[in-house]
């Protein structure tokens, strides 16, 4: 029989109140039901935060680095069962094992590193301008957060977003994808384990309209920290602003790599078939628009569509690419095949479901590439969220800079050139909140700034880093005389 899993509210894992739940299957094989969840409502929403409410004052008060401590452990619970969860991924989200294997080890890594953080939060000593007066910032939380996640990096966002906040002292109430909420509920037995008050961390299942609505409509929530969609997140930034809640929010991207003339073609291939096809394209840096001079075009696009047909599609417990996430998302990936087709452009490879019987129930869909995209076809400027990139050929690097930018979104972009002159210049001009140099758009550390321009993220906070903290935090100026 199916496990069904429970929320965690006020240090208990409890049911809902509504008494109905939802399963989860298995992308590579949807007969296959992986666990079930409770659906929970408004009214185990608000109870969650209730919970969170009455444990803010003690955890807020744990000096940091006891709550470091409890951080630290929590990252050790996960590390001594990263084979489980990552399997539990893989079943739930579908990714390749060792994109998986890596996910979770990111998460056990990010409960450490703001483990060290929370030892150091504390304040600054400032000069004054009376010799009797003691003059420092504190830094305190801000309360309870509000975090809500999506289902393509199932563990190791709501381990950026959970570890800075407990860090700085808040409580938090967390809604997971209803696509994908195991490993979340892992990370609260994890906490759980490590000694982390009752109430200070909730995990409540169920409909982002209802639980997520609830956690930002709550008055007694502080902070909204949300990714996903930019559809979703738009309307959530507005609820929490009208609602005077301090907001974030990380949304889509339409990822550019720029190919320039003085690329090596293959070297270049290789660099936009993994940012392109890695997780199955379903990351929100993923390199959708291939934008390549045409001095080194035919040759690109050949090694690219050498790479995409070499590349093992199947379950991802021992394949290279895994299945898209859902049945939903599978069918946007190949209408837009369709639409892309019907505006014109040339499908180079893949753009179908692939042949095989380990394959064959499964959501998979083939590496795609199309060439003769314009700039304005549909392909070039909508999120696709799935393995297919977009060759767009430009004359020469002004006009490639130009096309890069020309998007709603700006979350990572990528130039690949042997000019140190154009590096500098793509740097200097790309519109984008991770730029990177002769490496794939997807790929991040945890110690740096994480964001985007334009409709990629609400830009006034950033995630990951000091600056990851800075969102759960408020400074106190005190004079001390
Ligand atoms: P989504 O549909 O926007 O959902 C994200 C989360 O919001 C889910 O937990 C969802 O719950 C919840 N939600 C849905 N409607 C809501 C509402 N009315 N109020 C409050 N919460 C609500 O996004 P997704 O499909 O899970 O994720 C894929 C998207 O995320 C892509 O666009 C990708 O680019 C973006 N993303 C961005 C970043 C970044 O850092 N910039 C990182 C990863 C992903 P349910 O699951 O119950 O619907």
């Amino acid at each position: 029989m199916t496990e069904v899993s429970q929320n965690y509210v006020g240090g208990e894992w409890v049911s809902s109140e509504t008494g109905e739940t939802f399963d989860v299957q298995n992308p590579a094989d949807p007969d296959e039901t992986v666990a079930s969840y409770q659906r929970s409502s408004a009214v185990d929403a608000a109870e969650a935060v209730a919970a969170a409410v009455d444990a803010s004052d003690e955890w807020r008060r744990t000096p940091g680095p006891e709550r470091g401590r409890v951080l630290r452990r929590a990252g050790t619970a996960l590390a001594d069962r990263k084979d489980e969860i990552t399997e539990m991924l893989v079943a739930e989200e579908g990714k390749a094992r060792p994109e998986a294997a890596g996910e979770v080890q990111r998460a056990i890594d990010i409960f450490h590193y703001f483990a060290g953080k929370a030892a150091d939060l504390g304040g600054t000593v400032k000069g004054a301008s009376s010799r009797d007066t003691t003059l420092y910032t504190r830094e305190e939380p801000v309360g309870v957060a509000a975090l809500i996640t999506p289902w393509n990096y199932p563990i190791a966002i709501p381990a950026w977003k959970l570890a800075p906040a407990l860090a700085a002292g808040n409580a938090v109430v967390l809604k997971p994808a209803t696509l994908a909420p195991g490993v979340v509920l892992e990370i609260a037995a994890a906490l759980d384990e490590a000694g982390l008050p009752a109430g200070a961390c909730n995990v409540v299942t169920g409909p982002g309209s209802e639980v997520g609505s609830e956690f930002i409509r709550n008055d007694g929530t502080d902070a909204v920290s949300f990714t996903g969609s930019s559809r979703v997140g738009e309307t959530v930034y507005e609820q929490a602003t009208d609602a005077g809640k301090r907001v974030q929010t990380e949304l889509g991207g339409k990822n550019p790599t720029l190919v320039t003339d003085s690329a090596d073609p293959a070297e270049a291939a290789e660099i936009v078939a993994t940012g392109a096809f890695g997780t199955t394209g379903q990351s929100c840096t993923a390199c959708s628009r291939a934008v390549v001079h045409e001095s080194v075009h035919d040759e690109f696009v050949e090694e690219l569509v050498a790479r995409a047909e070499s590349i093992d599609v199947g379950p991802g417990l021992d394949h290279e690419m895994g299945p898209q996430v859902s049945a939903a998302e599978l069918e946007s990936t190949l209408e837009y095949v369709d639409i892309a087709q019907s505006e014109g452009a040339t499908l180079a490879s893949g753009g179908g479901r692939p042949d095989g019987d380990a394959v064959a129930d499964g959501h998979f869909v083939e590496p795609t590439v199309f060439t003769d995209v314009d700039n304005d076809d549909t392909l070039a400027c909508e999120e696709v969220f799935g393995p297919v990139i977009a060759v767009i050929e430009v004359d020469n690097f002004d006009e490639g800079l130009a096309v890069a930018n020309d998007v709603e979104y700006g979350l990572s972009a990528s130039v690949v050139t042997d000019d140190h002159t154009e590096a500098k210049r793509f740097v200097d001009e790309a519109e984008a909140g991770v730029v990177k140099v002769n490496e794939k758009t997807t790929g991040l550390e945890l110690h740096v700034p994480f964001g985007g321009f334009k409709r990629s993220s609400s830009e006034t906070w950033r995630e990951q880093g000091d600056a990851g903290l800075e969102f759960y935090t408020i400074e106190k100026t005190v004079y001390d005389n």
